[in-house]
């Protein structure tokens, strides 16, 4: 294919770029080095570079293109909006028809009693929202010590500074002062790397009580909530085991707080359910949503609470929150045209009854490549622990080269599959055929034996 003619030269483009453009989660050196990677258009998994070069996209864009690229009905709902009214703000007192419209079917599709939707600009904002929520609502409660919200070691739930202190990502919490005051966070439910000699099962039981052991340590007085990401995504997709869940449940129904699911990856299908708490069977208060909501066509995110905690917020007089663009009228169109699309188009049941258990049985073959040590999948989120040594689970010895040259060979081969430290993960839009599937694989395949022999070559290939 023609690259499209309506940019200036890849080259002229990279330069430009390195002059004036920070970039995120990237390192500037290297990129400078080498020349960012230009996309320039895209059509259902198919991503086009600058060149013309065509790359299958296995990460749906960052985890949030579910319906696939190139939906005229989402750029028509939007223009058709930004024509009608463009822009409103949903403050002291006033709505418009897109909130009401998304809020409304939001509350049909989200589990139970999860019927109030907050919105944010992102996923990082919902979980901002979420820490002054839950701690306005204790306070309302008439409980204002309960402050301390339980995170997860190696979760992600966003960049700002609640977002990131949420997270457990350390290099994150390195740079800038975090966590701020009251945010603890438990170990994560990784049997592959963390497990030893214990089984799955006991294993994430035993992950699970260590959140009964902090409220304990804290003093349940002290607790307002317990934050997780049903599958974590950018730790790596890791999968608890299936004990793992359960005896979380059980501890939040047995316990004075609230459970925060964040459903920012897990959300809109990617589970082959609507939301991952229904795969898992988890109970929460708060839902975080963003990416899926939108398919990424526009940045929204927001919170769906729980209709009693909500209430104890409304009987509380104003909560002094809000964005500009909270319940944005354009993305909130754009969201209830894709979640019309999700729907209607039985897109959500074909991956559960069919796509998903198609890509599972093809991803578990990899497992047979003499570098990867578990291949594991739920929905259409996946992800490959590779080891110099499979029966030891063994790392490598320089933790995320062998990753890093195994994503590099990925995009010279045509394929986006992101690395985690020594973990290749991958999350294609829900709209991928079989025939893509295996084309997936095929590349996943060579590029792993290409990653593989490098590592030998650079000494790179040892525990
Ligand atoms: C991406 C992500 C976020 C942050 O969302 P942004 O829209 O990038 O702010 C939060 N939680 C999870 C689980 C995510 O994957």
């Amino acid at each position: 294919m023609a690259p499209k003619d309506n940019h200036y030269p890849t080259a002229e483009l990279q330069a430009l770029d390195a002059a004036h453009h920070i970039h995120p989660f990237s390192d500037s050196a290297a990129m400078r080095a080498r020349g960012a990677r230009v996309i320039t258009q895209a059509d259902g998994v198919w991503l086009t570079d600058s060149e013309g070069n065509r790359i299958l996209d296995g990460m749906a864009g960052l985890w949030c293109v579910n319906i696939g690229y190139g939906r005229e009905e989402l750029a028509e709902a939007a223009a058709r909006q930004m024509r009608q009214l463009p822009f409103y703000n949903t403050f002291f007192m006033t709505t418009h028809p897109p909130a009401v419209a998304l809020s409304a079917k939001l509350a049909e599709i989200a589990p139970g009693d999860l019927n109030r939707v907050f919105y944010a600009g992102s996923g990082s904002e919902a979980n901002d929202t979420n820490i002054r929520l839950v701690r306005h609502y204790w306070h309302a409660m008439g409980k204002p010590e309960k402050r301390t919200i339980i995170a997860r070691k190696n979760a992600y739930h966003g960049s700002t500074m609640g977002g990131a202190s949420l997270g457990g990502m350390g290099a994150m919490h390195a740079q800038g002062g975090l966590p701020i005051p009251d945010i603890v966070h438990i170990d994560q439910p990784h049997w592959w790397a963390e497990g030893d000699d214990l089984s799955p099962e006991e294993f994430g039981r035993a992950r699970a009580r260590q959140l009964e052991e902090m409220i304990d340590r804290l003093g349940e007085g002290t607790v307002a909530a317990f934050i997780a990401e049903p599958i974590q995504g950018a730790g790596g997709v890791i999968i608890p085991p299936e004990s793992y869940w359960p005896e979380i449940s059980r501890i939040c129904r047995e316990r004075e707080i609230l459970l925060i699911a964040d459903e920012v990856i897990c959300g809109f299908g990617r589970t082959g359910h609507w939301f991952g708490s229904q795969h898992f069977g988890i109970d929460p208060d708060i839902m975080t949503i963003a990416k899926g909501l939108s398919s990424g066509y526009q940045p929204i995110g927001g919170s769906i609470i729980r209709e009693s905690v909500a209430e104890v917020i409304e009987a509380s007089g104003e909560f002094f929150h809000g964005y500009t663009y909270s319940s944005h009228p354009v993305a909130a169109a754009v969201a209830l045209e894709n979640i019309r699309i999700l729907g209607e188009e039985g897109i959500i049941d074909r991956v559960r009854e069919d796509t998903a258990p198609y890509m599972a049985q093809k991803w578990a073959t990899l497992a047979e490549h003499p570098m990867v040590g578990e291949a594991r999948m739920v929905g259409l989120m996946g992800a490959l622990e590779l080891t110099p040594d499979k029966a030891a689970r063994a790392a490598f010895a320089n933790e995320g080269t062998v990753g890093l040259m195994t994503r590099e060979r990925c995009f010279a081969n045509g394929l986006v599959m992101r690395h985690v430290g020594d973990k290749m993960i991958i999350s294609p839009p829900l709209v991928i055929t079989h025939e893509e599937i295996d084309r997936l694989i095929e590349l996943a395949w060579q590029s792993l034996d290409e990653g593989m022999a490098q590592a030998k070559a650079e000494g790179a290939f040892t525990a």
